[in-house]
């Protein structure tokens, strides 16, 4: 069974609330939809393209319960996904806290470095700022992962989301030329 390399994977991951549904929904719909239903994880599929190539997308957007003890998703989340995009909240520091637990975690699940990228959700919420980004270039760095700061509920960036989720496919496809 060969692996179709014109699809890839992303699993938007993080803790509840933190807007990965929002920023999911904003990139395939380039709209903010203020209240989503906590519970439901869905696969969004569709067909776009990065840097002139044909992508396949499947975005996984996690319902943000991977950090408790006996999470079953957790394994299904490590061996589905090409790239990650582990999303925080700039207002929330637990939220910031737990995404190098959620990396190593699905690194000792697959055994092998996986690519990701760093996202600061709500930068709208400046006044109730929690994570410097200062904090957040340091953590990229350290896992490895481009950063960005961005809002969802802020359609000035809708540009920037886009480029985020492109990111996640250079990401992936560096990675598999590289191994
Ligand atoms: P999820 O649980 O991580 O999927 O988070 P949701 O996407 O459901 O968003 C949680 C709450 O945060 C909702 O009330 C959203 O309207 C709100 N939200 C999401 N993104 C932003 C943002 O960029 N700025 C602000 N101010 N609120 C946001």
């Amino acid at each position: 069974n060969e692996r179709d390399f014109s699809c890839c994977r992303i699993v938007v991951l993080g803790s509840s609330g933190v807007g990965k549904t929002a920023l999911t929904v904003r990139y395939i719909t380039r709209r903010f939809i203020g209240e989503y239903c906590p519970t439901l994880e869905s696969i969004h599929k569709l067909q776009t393209v990065v840097d002139n190539e044909d992508t396949r997308l499947e975005i996984l957007d996690t319902a943000g319960q991977m950090m408790d003890s006996g999470c079953v998703w957790k394994d299904y989340y490590a061996f589905w996904g090409d790239c990650y995009i582990y999303v925080y909240s700039i207002n929330d520091r637990q939220s910031f806290d737990q995404i190098v637990n959620f990396k190593k975690q699905l690194e000792s699940v697959r055994k092998q470095t996986l690519c990701g990228i760093l996202v600061g959700n709500k930068s709208d919420l400046l006044h109730d700022r929690q994570v410097l980004e200062t904090d957040a270039t340091e953590l990229a760095d350290e896992i490895g992962c481009k950063s960005y700061e961005v809002s969802a509920a802020d359609w000035t960036q809708v540009d920037r989301i886009v480029d985020l989720f492109s990111d996640a496919v250079r990401e992936y496809r560096k990675l598999r030329t590289s191994r």
